[in-house]
């Protein structure tokens, strides 16, 4: 109908607008790079892009929690269990295939090689064992358990850093304002502190949200209010994307001709940083242009590349502010919007896959480890392989969806291996061009992740759809 058509155009126009911002972005930074803009000059000169980091990130916290209460209130115990596991499935799968990717890329390439001045630096490897790990894991459980955080407990006298272990003790928020807070008892270490968004402790909230809104979708009629509370609640903040959609071009250009002006000289990146960065993109490619979509065909059978051309303005969001979490917004509209993923899947499914599935994330910190390891010419056995794939496993899923909180969390992965963590400087110059592309294959890795499941659980949706007597639309 002539409708169709024009939303149809409307839509386009959306997506053409925004690669153009993309294009003009990098023309505009890259003509005003010469001019070299003081600090002051390019911070006001990026101001419209942080407009709209600050606009996404401000719907972030509501629509988290009003998805995901609603998203679970929408289903009963059986569904939303069913459809959990097969989230959790996907999730570890997906992250495992995409270190395994990175690890075979960064082995066959081989960016880094070793130097002699390297070899003088092994004083700083210290050794450390699994045993070590496991250990530190349990000390800290019950250090944390019997004293409470606020214990002056010696952080130091772990081999292991302790991030990793907060962030699995952080999945249980003892207070939901305090998730709000800035949690800063770890920040005495590292700065942006690991799982959190602005402050917040996702996962903690994200946990909160799920069984707060378990408990509301079995409540019957008493439940009622809540649920519409929140239904209203969600639909408010996703009217509000829809507005901040139209910005959104104008936000992507700046940011993107922001960090083109203010960037390094490319002249300052040597040939092993290059070809660090080409081995990086070569397994980004691989795991989103390749695996990814397969998995999407042989699950659904459907064209994913229909599915992937409904994401572009998510994906092209993620370029532009690499922030999954700030991307989440916008993700939702075009999953529920252009790809008509179902509702109940993406308020339970994106939610969660934004703060968990990081395959980007863990492709990288994989690779990354093993280049520093090439780097300072420090051969890595089978199992120090093995221990680099399990905690770039930990640390993808420990990385809040921010800038460039993989970088951060990569601690843990050099650590678990006696690698210095001081080397993480050595590829610091490059990450903030990296950081957008594995933020890309993030939303487009929970993105495929929503059509996967809502394939696999359509039987699950339609039941409850004649349950509650709504219309049932056939395939
Ligand atoms: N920036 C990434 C994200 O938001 C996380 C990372 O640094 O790898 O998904």
């Amino acid at each position: 109908t002539k409708e169709d058509v024009k939303s149809y155009l409307f839509r386009n126009a959306f997506v053409l607008l925004t690669v153009t911002a993309v294009i003009v972005g990098t023309i505009l930074g890259f003509t005003l790079r010469p001019y070299r803009m003081s600090y002051r000059e390019v911070k006001y000169f990026s101001f419209p892009g942080e407009l709209l980091m600050r606009m996404l990130q401000m719907l972030v916290l509501p629509l988290i929690i009003s998805s995901l209460v609603t998203g679970m209130a929408a289903l009963d115990s059986k569904a939303s269990g069913k459809m959990g596991m097969r989230a959790v499935v996907y999730y570890m799968t997906t992250t495992i295939i995409a270190v395994v990717i990175g690890i075979i890329i960064v082995i066959i390439i081989h960016p880094g090689k070793g130097t002699k001045e390297n070899m003088h630096r092994e004083g700083k490897i210290v050794q450390v064992t699994a045993a070590d790990a496991f250990l530190d894991l349990i000390r800290y459980v019950l250090a944390s358990l019997s004293f409470g955080f606020k214990t002056n407990y010696e952080k130091r006298s772990f081999k292991v850093p302790i991030q990793a272990n907060e962030t699995l003790v952080g999945a249980v928020i003892n207070n939901v304002s305090e998730a709000m807070e800035t949690l800063t008892r770890i920040t005495e270490e590292l700065v942006p502190v690991p799982g959190s968004v602005n402050g917040v402790n996702a996962l903690g909230l994200v946990v909160f949200s799920m069984c707060f809104g378990f408990v509301i979708g079995n409540m019957k009629e008493q439940g009622q209010a809540l649920r519409e509370f929140f239904d209203s609640l969600n639909e408010a903040i996703m009217r509000l994307v829809a507005v901040i959609m139209w910005y959104a071009p104008v936000g992507i250009l700046f940011l993107i001709a922001g960090k083109i002006v203010e960037m390094e000289d490319m002249g300052v990146i040597g040939g092993q940083l290059a070809m660090y960065t080409v081995t990086v993109i070569v397994g980004l490619l691989i795991h989103a242009v390749i695996v990814l979509p397969l998995l999407y065909f042989l699950v659904t059978r459907k064209n994913p590349w229909v599915f992937i051309g409904g994401l572009l303005q998510a994906l092209i969001t993620a370029l532009g502010t690499s922030s999954s979490s700030a991307t989440l917004p916008i993700t939702f509209k075009c999953l529920e919007e252009n790809n008509g993923v179902d509702k109940r899947v993406t308020r339970f499914v994106l939610p969660v896959g934004a703060t968990i599935n990081m395959d980007g994330t863990a492709l990288y910190e994989a690779l990354a480890a093993i280049f520093i390891a090439q780097v300072n010419n420090f051969e890595l056995n089978f199992g120090q392989i093995i221990t680099i794939s399990i905690t770039a496993t930990a640390a993808s899923i420990g990385a809040a969806g921010i800038p460039q909180a993989g970088l951060v969390t990569m601690v843990i992965v050099l650590t678990s291996v006696g690698l210095p963590t001081d080397d993480i400087t050595l590829i610091i110059a490059v990450d903030w061009f990296l950081d957008r592309l594995r933020t890309t294959t993030n939303v487009l890795g929970d993105s495929l992740g929503a059509g996967i499941v809502e394939h696999l659980s359509r039987h699950e949706l339609k039941n409850r759809d004649v349950e509650m007597g709504n219309s049932v639309i056939e395939e």
